[in-house]
């Protein structure tokens, strides 16, 4: 019997290594929630539309298509943006620093929400996001929390920023996910919230491989 697998959290806390991991590990699809908000946000920013501006986040967002696609070599699934593979121009920094306002904005919940719904409909998916559990599947079988400390994440994140760009400072890390963490949990719509039975699995002291067999044995019982 196939389920569905949800992933919520702060930024940089692990979500996306384990919800690739556990969803290989089941021969489950992997859906990463967050991707999808990114890729609205660089659209927003090359066609310099305001966000604010409720006509043209409509108008924009009847222009925009997205869907995810599974690299033959890596065997990780992508996301594309108008027929565009933008999975890593999205990792970017200049789009993280405006990626929560933008997903603060309702009628791209509404969009991005509606998509991830869709993607449900075939089961056997873990999907990860900071609404998975409390808002796009609030019936799912098995709802994680994951959380780790603050300073951890932002090492981990930036290391993983610093390899592709080595002019990112970890202070400019620090404060993004400080910000986006501060929005993410305070705005109007769906705020980032563990859903009431979601499991709390902290993972600061466990390797990546430790966290898959923890949520593993969670799938198993
Ligand atoms: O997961 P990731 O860090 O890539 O997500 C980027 C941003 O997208 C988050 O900081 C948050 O503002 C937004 N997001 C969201 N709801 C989700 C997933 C991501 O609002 N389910």
């Amino acid at each position: 019997r196939k389920i569905i697998v949800t992933i919520d959290g702060y930024s940089s806390c692990g979500k996306s290594t384990l919800a690739k991991k556990l969803a290989s590990k089941l021969h489950y699809k992997y859906i990463d929630s967050g991707a999808m908000y990114r890729a609205i946000t660089l659209y927003f920013l090359r066609n310099r539309i305001d966000w604010n501006d409720q006509s043209a986040v409509d108008n924009a967002i009847s222009n925009i298509e997205l869907h995810f696609e599974v690299n033959a070599d890596t065997k990780q699934s992508e996301i594309f943006l108008n027929g565009e593979n933008v999975e890593y121009v999205i990792r970017d920094l200049v789009v993280a620093e405006k990626v929560s306002e933008v997903a603060a904005v309702k009628e791209v919940r509404t969009f991005a929400v509606a998509a991830q719904q869709k993607l449900g409909d075939a089961k056997g998916i873990v999907m990860d996001g900071r609404d998975i559990g409390t808002t796009v599947f609030p019936n799912a079988e098995l709802k994680i929390f994951l959380q780790a400390d603050p300073a951890i994440r932002v090492t981990r994140r930036f290391k993983e920023l610093h390899e592709k760009n080595p002019a990112v400072t970890i202070e400019e890390v620090k404060h993004n996910l400080e910000m986006r963490d501060y929005i993410d949990s305070n705005r109007e719509i769906s705020p980032l919230r563990k859903a009431d039975d979601a499991i709390i699995l902290d993972n600061t002291d466990l390797s990546p491989e430790e966290t898959l067999n923890k949520a593993y044995e969670l799938v198993l019982t």
